[in-house]
């Protein structure tokens, strides 16, 4: 089938030694079957591995990666090859669905290279094919693309302020963070799990009604994008649609009470630390759509 990915993605490229956020330090690294038997004859890979359930590396000193040098360069892709890599190694920031038109594949915001290059890219809404890969479209009942198209041309639009374009998605489907108070959402978003603790006090500012600086707003709705993207495509059902949506519009919102709060974080830090926390963390996402889900079975 057809591999689809945003206009953007083809212009990633990982920025190793320049990353100041790499992914090499501070994230445990399982490591896949294949690669780990592969790595059982390699010398000076074999020693560096935990062989819990799953495997995985065993951090070093600051939690980084042991086989990342004082350069912030990979020495397994140094010494063997890019092909030596781990799936996720090999995959990240890479996400990937399948929907009625085939494989998607987006760029997770977690990496810094990625959220620059989607906070700069106003060619959000055009999803074209990049290759072909295994398996078949799905053949849902739901198909969540025609109102992802419909979304992206309402961001798209110039005839109406920012505010009133989200206030148009909000009524269209019928879906609106203000369904919880903002203290709701700030006791919702306390008791997440935080892979860094002192994230949880950049959350704590969330309002659903925050005042959008006219600067802030180009990124906030590439972001919002990429968000629709991510949460709303993989949907099979309405309900699923809704609280993807759901999801996408409370991170846009919380992204924008970030900065205003934060005057010290700029909105590409904001944004990767939002996706770092939220969105890889399955329990932190599910906790968050299963506010949405509520109302959407209440009504
Ligand atoms: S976070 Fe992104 S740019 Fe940085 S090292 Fe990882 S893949 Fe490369």
């Amino acid at each position: 089938m057809t591999l689809f990915a945003p206009a953007y993605y083809p212009r990633f490229a990982c920025i190793a030694s320049a990353c100041r956020h790499s992914c090499c330090v501070g994230w445990e690294i399982d490591i896949d079957p294949s690669a780990h038997a592969r790595y059982q004859t390699m010398e000076d890979i074999r020693g560096s591995i935990a062989e819990d359930d799953p495997p995985h590396f065993r951090l070093g000193e600051g939690d980084r990666c042991p086989h990342l040098d004082e350069k912030g360069l990979c020495c397994i892709i140094l010494r063997h090859g890019e092909d030596a890599l781990c799936e996720i190694c090999r995959e990240h920031p890479r996400f990937y669905h399948v929907t009625s038109r085939g494989m998607e594949v987006g760029l997770g915001m977690s990496c810094e290279e990625a959220c620059r290059i989607i906070l700069e890219s106003d060619d959000f809404d055009e999803v074209l094919p990049v290759g072909q890969t295994d398996g078949t479209p799905k053949k849902a009942e739901f198909d969540p693309l025609p109102y992802r198209d419909y979304l992206y041309s309402i961001l798209k639009t110039r005839e109406f302020s920012y505010p009133e374009r989200l206030s148009y998605i909000a009524d269209s489907f019928g879906i609106t963070t203000t369904l919880h108070s903002d203290g709701v959402w700030q006791g919702v978003f306390a008791g997440l799990e935080y892979l860094n603790r002192e994230h949880k006090a950049l959350f704590a500012a969330y309002s659903s009604a925050p005042a959008t600086p006219d600067e802030l707003i180009p990124a906030l709705t590439r972001a919002l994008a990429y968000f629709i993207f991510r949460h709303l495509s993989p949907a099979d059902s309405t309900d699923e649609m809704l609280a993807g949506l759901g999801l996408a519009m409370l991170c846009e919102r919380l992204l924008c009470s970030m900065v205003i709060h934060n005057p010290n974080l700029d909105i590409f830090d904001a944004a990767r630390i939002l996706s770092e926390e939220i969105e890889y963390s399955e329990e932190n996402t599910e906790a968050l759509k299963e506010m949405f889900y509520e109302s959407i079975s209440a009504t």
